[in-house]
């Protein structure tokens, strides 16, 4: 169709993680989905809300995610007016970019992290640029004075694992003309969060998601805390009825229930570390992971061989071309069972 925008026309699109068809054959562990369920109260109220005849779904869902907001700014201790709710934390990287970068404008991000960034600026008109990370876990190539509109920085990264602490979050702030957002879709499962951060700077917003550490990449659920307004012009921004009503008492149910996510996390954690430890005994070199992954490297720094043999045993894991990850692969973190059964291929595969 030739009245296509051009950067859409030419524009490769989004490649998600392969979701394989009969799912129960597998042990998947290439998107870092959380391997238990979410909270009981999540489904109780999921039923609530549906009610005996659905009747509830007649009605347009409250636009302004008052409740769920609620329960989000006590959980991270800010006032309301801090807090936006969104379909997918995906939908906040997309909205930051249309209310901050013009056509034409620069955005950057890290290299390696998230390639929707990437994606979204492009079918935004926006020009990117990238930091890449070094071994020490630094942006040895971040500007003294970063003049683009907006940064992503995931902390925890994501595929390394690794955390950028607070006082160099601050400082990447200071350097930016624009603003820094933390894209912190992995921070429960870190020792630390950048939260606090976002009051006591001007530029920081932080992004969060429900889709790993709360167990609800199906709902489609995540939040940013952020300036009251730049919370107000996301609010332009989005659609008025992104979270239809069972997303809604979803979200809240699971912000209500700390104790089940902790519980969730502590587990997780658990078993990353003794992972962790086993594959470097097998000569892998393992990156302290903050996160519900690890990234780890073969002694032949031959990602794509594991990846292979792991995947003709029926377990997913995930294999990057990139020329920075390309050794190495990324494994999310399922349950002991799942973890004691890729340890037991790895070591058979050598
Ligand atoms: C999973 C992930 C997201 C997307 O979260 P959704 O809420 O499922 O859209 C965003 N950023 C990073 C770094 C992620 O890994």
């Amino acid at each position: 169709m030739t009245s296509l925008r051009k950067n859409i026309e030419e524009m490769d699109g989004y490649l998600p993680g392969f979701q394989p068809e009969n799912e129960s054959e597998w042990i998947k562990l290439n998107t870092n989905e959380n391997p238990y369920p979410p909270s009981p109260r999540v489904r109780e109220a999921i039923l609530n809300e549906l009610g005996k005849d659905g009747a509830n779904l007649r009605k347009y869902p409250d636009a302004g995610s008052r409740q769920a907001r609620a329960a989000a700014a006590q959980v991270y201790n800010v006032d309301p007016a801090w807090v936006i709710m969104a379909n997918g934390s995906d939908e906040l990287l997309n909205n930051l970019i249309r209310a901050f970068v013009g056509e034409g404008e620069e955005l950057a991000y890290v290299h390696p992290s998230y390639s929707y960034y990437a994606t979204l600026a492009e079918i935004q008109g926006a020009k990117v640029a990238r930091f890449t990370l070094n071994d020490e876990y630094t942006l040895a190539d971040f500007p003294p004075r970063y003049t683009g509109k907006l940064f992503f920085l995931t902390s925890p990264n994501a595929p390394l694992g690794c955390r950028f602490t607070n006082d160099y979050i601050c400082e990447l702030a200071s350097r930016c003309d624009g603003v820094l957002v933390v894209d912190e879709a992995y921070a429960d499962f870190a020792e630390k969060t950048s939260i606090e951060l976002v009051e006591q700077n001007e530029n920081i917003i932080v992004t969060r998601t429900f889709s790993k550490s709360y167990s609800l990449a199906g709902m489609r659920l995540g939040l940013a805390v952020a300036r009251p307004e730049v919370v107000a012009a996301l609010d332009k921004i989005r659609d008025h009825y992104h979270l239809d009503r069972l997303a809604l008492v979803a979200a809240t149910a699971a912000l209500a229930d700390q104790a089940w996510l902790q519980e969730n996390v502590a587990k997780i954690r658990k078993t990353r570390e003794w992972f962790s430890s086993e594959l470097r005994q097998l000569g892998y070199r393992v990156v302290p992971s903050q996160a519900n992954f690890i990234f780890a490297t073969p002694l032949d720094l031959d990602g794509e061989r594991v990846y292979q043999a792991l995947f003709e045993r029926k377990i997913l894991v995930r294999h990057f071309s990139d020329p920075l990850l390309k050794h190495g692969l990324r494994i999310s973190i399922g349950t002991r069972e799942e973890m004691e059964a890729t340890l037991a291929a790895v070591q058979e595969i050598g």
